[in-house]
């Protein structure tokens, strides 16, 4: 039986790399996508366990890379059993200091790349994986959905607008046995989030979780991995929040 296939965004580094890590460890071939670290992306393969990994380039900004990827995808595996859209982007900014320019050039890149992308790529899968009989699609949001982001609104609507689209998705298309799960992280210890965690409020967000720290990448990898293999159809429409109990949702 060939082995099951996946696509993971953004697995040049950081959470997404964790991904690609912990789909090869459960027995998958992963399309490493990339954007600008190519060479980063060679070194992930590098360390996956198994073979037929390969590493796919697109910046996802552009409608038609993003189709581009897709099809290349299935072009070198023939199946896709499963999509993990993480590829995003996160800037701060203080709100008030912003000109009306600043605030386009703040919301655009962030919601096209965060929701845009996240959402077409979604749709693309959803439908071959409808002719296929089956798949799994999870979507990388995160806590900053529900509990705001005063510096960076569009990542908040970014990732709420992805929550609802992931639900939307997981009702459209259960008929087919396609699964849609949302995993919504708290601070994880990557790139994204090194300024933040190595500067004066790190002591702070270290402090949100009971635990005391935030999370590291192959705890929320471990968690898509099972969201990929092991989780009941019934969680399907699901977010699964990843934030060490530190902001609890009702
Ligand atoms: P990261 O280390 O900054 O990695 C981001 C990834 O996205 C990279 O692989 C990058 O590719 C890719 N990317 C950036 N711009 C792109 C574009 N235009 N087209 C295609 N890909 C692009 O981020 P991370 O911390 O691992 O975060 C991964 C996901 O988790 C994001 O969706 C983020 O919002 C979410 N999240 C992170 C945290 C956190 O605290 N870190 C918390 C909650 C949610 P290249 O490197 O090849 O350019």
């Amino acid at each position: 039986m060939n082995k099951p296939t996946a696509l993971v965004t953004g697995a040049s580094r950081g959470i997404g790399q964790a991904i690609a890590l912990a789909l090869a460890d459960a027995g998958f071939r992963v399309a490493i996508h990339y954007s600008t670290r190519e060479a980063a992306a060679h070194k992930v393969r590098q360390q996956l366990v198994g073979s037929g990994h390969v590493c796919l380039g697109a910046d996802l900004m552009d409608t038609k890379a993003r189709e581009t990827l897709f099809d290349q995808t299935l072009h070198h595996f023939k199946q896709l059993d499963v999509l993990v859209n993480n590829a995003g982007i996160f800037q701060e900014d203080e709100l008030i200091d912003l000109t009306r320019d600043q605030w386009s050039q703040k919301w655009q890149p962030t919601i096209e790349l965060n929701l845009t992308a996240a959402s077409h790529l979604t749709f693309l899968a959803a439908q071959h994986m409808a002719e296929q009989g089956k798949g799994r699609i999870i979507n990388i949001t995160s806590r900053g959905a529900f509990r705001g982001e005063p510096r960076a609104p569009e990542y908040g609507a970014s990732k709420a607008g992805l929550n609802a689209v992931s639900q939307s998705f997981a009702q459209a298309y259960a008929a087919k046995s396609v699964w849609v799960f949302a995993v919504a992280p708290g601070f994880v210890e990557t790139d994204m989030a090194a300024e933040l965690l190595n500067g004066p409020k790190g002591d702070s967000i270290r402090a949100q979780s009971p635990l005391g720290r935030v999370a590291q990448p192959q705890e929320v990898g471990n968690l898509v991995a099972y969201l990929a293999v092991d989780a009941p159809a019934y969680l399907s429409g699901a977010i699964l929040d990843i934030n060490g109990a530190s902001y609890l949702r009702n």
